[in-house]
């Protein structure tokens, strides 16, 4: 296990913060500043086996699992004869809204991907699944997660003859099969995946068989469903019920699914280890209606709402979500303290891809244009504010500002995590340690630097205690990933260490769109 130490300065209420901590100038829409200061989801996979409408389905999979990922999406298709693809930048709907698209999609066995790039650039070739045609055929891969040692085997395969077309490090995998000396595509696959390390949760498909794998660790999600006898595969069950299929059961960490017409047959290709399933996924990046792991995210976000109550009490008059994300921690809080639970900021849900990029002077508007105090509520109330997370500290301050702009005579804030002070390298998009607000200002600094009356994290045992671990984080062993918390990283980061870097940029500039 690595023990990753963020940037700590010896008094850092006392620091200032860098120049650069500001609302990013980012283009709205994807990345948008208003998005910017939440981790970003990582990827939603979903593949459907032996089923008339399995494009059809794909796309409404997809569009249940759009909060993983909003650059892009694609799916492929067999028939039969050919393999049928699709791909693009954009939202899902967009992709796949024409009659044409879907016709074009033609088979029985189909999987896609929703693309928010942790590694490589946002270009249409960097869009999953990606396809290769192979010496036993064609096989298109679509991969959530993060490969930790991508980088070190890209360059190796390179030297080797190697000739990438993508920046993404899921295309590692592709020619780490390539070049395997396995005798079947399930043992090349095997073959790559033993080489590679990282988070990941993949589906794949062959002529006649669905592939899907989960880390050794199991960090990221994957789940089986079944509609209409047909198999499918996806990150969340929220996929499954938007197309009335029903949950089968969670792919084990560490387990290799292989599905074709004789049924469903499981690998343990990895030696045992300890799972280590992504915690933010209950905190943040699960849709609230999910259940992973057979727990229930709604239920979770609630308890950890709970506990923080429980570990961080302050006299109030309502508790405020800070929507969406903070919407079911809200009311735990407000369920076990018995302060009324109000809406007292309202979220514009049509803040898109469309809208015109704003120019510097109404930029200050800033997170006006996606979140409204609802003043009604607010003026003259002493107010409980309840947030997921705190990344760069951008929004939480602009909310308080809106907040006490809209009359509250107090402002508590009330953190549904413990501080995010140490990047993601598995899949999920976090600055630098220099960006986190929480890595660069102590408790106090941080309450000064938002600007409220009190500020409160829940704590890391607090944490588990909420997700079912009753005697809290067990140090040795504990049962999540949260390298993010605790800078204890679980799987080796060999880029990094070797300084081979995290991204891999293209030397082909390429026009998008
Ligand atoms: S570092 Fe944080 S966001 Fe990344 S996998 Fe671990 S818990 Fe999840």
């Amino acid at each position: 296990m690595k023990t990753r130490n963020s940037f700590r300065p010896a008094h850092k209420s006392e620091m200032t913060l860098p120049a650069d901590f500001s609302m990013p100038d980012a283009p709205l829409g994807m990345g948008t500043p208003f998005d910017d200061d939440k981790l970003h989801e990582e990827c939603g996979v979903f593949g459907i086996f032996g089923h008339q409408d399995a494009a059809a389905h794909t796309a409404l999979g997809l569009h249940a699992l759009q909060h993983r990922g909003q650059e892009s999406a694609g799916i492929v298709s067999y028939d039969g004869n050919r393999f049928n693809t699709h791909r693009n930048l954009g939202l899902v709907g967009d992709i796949f809204g024409s009659e044409k698209v879907m016709e074009s999609l033609k088979g029985s066995s189909a999987i896609g991907h929703n693309r928010y790039s942790t590694t490589g650039e946002t270009l249409v070739r960097n869009v999953q699944p990606l396809f290769a045609e192979f010496a036993f055929g064609g096989l298109a891969i679509a991969h959530n997660g993060n490969l930790t040692n991508a980088l070190t085997l890209r360059r190796e395969l390179v030297n080797r003859g190697s000739i990438f077309h993508s920046t993404t490090d899921s295309e590692v995998l592709i020619h780490m099969i390539s070049t395997s000396w396995a005798n079947t595509v399930t043992n090349r696959i095997v073959d790559a995946l033993q080489g590679v390390e990282g988070a990941y949760s993949l589906v794949g498909l062959a002529e006649n068989v669905m592939y899907g794998v989960r880390d050794p660790l199991g960090v990221r999600p994957l789940v089986m469903g079944r509609i209409d006898g047909a198999t499918i595969l996806t990150s969340e069950t929220c996929a499954l019920d938007i197309i009335g299929a029903e949950y089968v059961r969670d792919i084990e960490p560490g387990e290799l699914v292989i599905i074709d017409e004789s049924g469903v047959q499981s690998l343990r290709p990895f030696a045992a280890a300890k799972s280590r399933l992504c915690i933010f996924e209950y905190i943040y990046f699960a849709r609230p209606d999910s259940v992973v792991e057979g727990l229930s995210v709604y239920e979770a976000r609630k308890k950890i709402g709970a506990q923080l109550a429980i570990e961080s009490p302050v006299e109030a008059d309502i508790v405020v979500p800070v929507p969406d994300s903070g919407n079911p921690a809200a009311m735990g809080y407000a369920e076990q303290s018995g302060i009324p639970f109000e809406l007292g900021i309202i979220r514009n849900h049509y803040v898109g891809r469309t809208f015109i990029e704003p120019t510097d002077s109404i930029r200050h508007l800033g997170v006006k244009l996606k979140h409204n105090a609802n003043r009604s509520y607010i003026e003259g109330k002493r107010v409980i504010l309840v947030d997921d997370s705190i990344v760069r500290g951008t929004t939480s301050t602009k909310i308080v500002e809106m907040v006490r702009a809209a009359g509250a005579a107090e402002v508590h804030m009330r953190i549904a995590s413990p501080p995010t002070m140490h990047s993601c390298h598995y899949g999920v998009d976090t600055p630098d340690s220099d960006k986190l607000v929480a890595a660069n200002l102590d408790l106090e600094g941080l309450r000064k630097h938002i600007g409220v009356e009190s500020l409160a994290y829940i704590s890391m045992d607090g944490l588990y205690k909420a997700m079912g671990q009753e005697n809290g984080r067990d140090p040795a062993t504990p049962h999540y990933c949260d390298a993010c918390f605790s800078g204890e990283y679980p799987i080796a980061l060999s880029d990094l260490d070797s300084g081979a870097g995290t991204a891999q940029l293209s030397l082909l500039a390429e026009q998008n769109g």
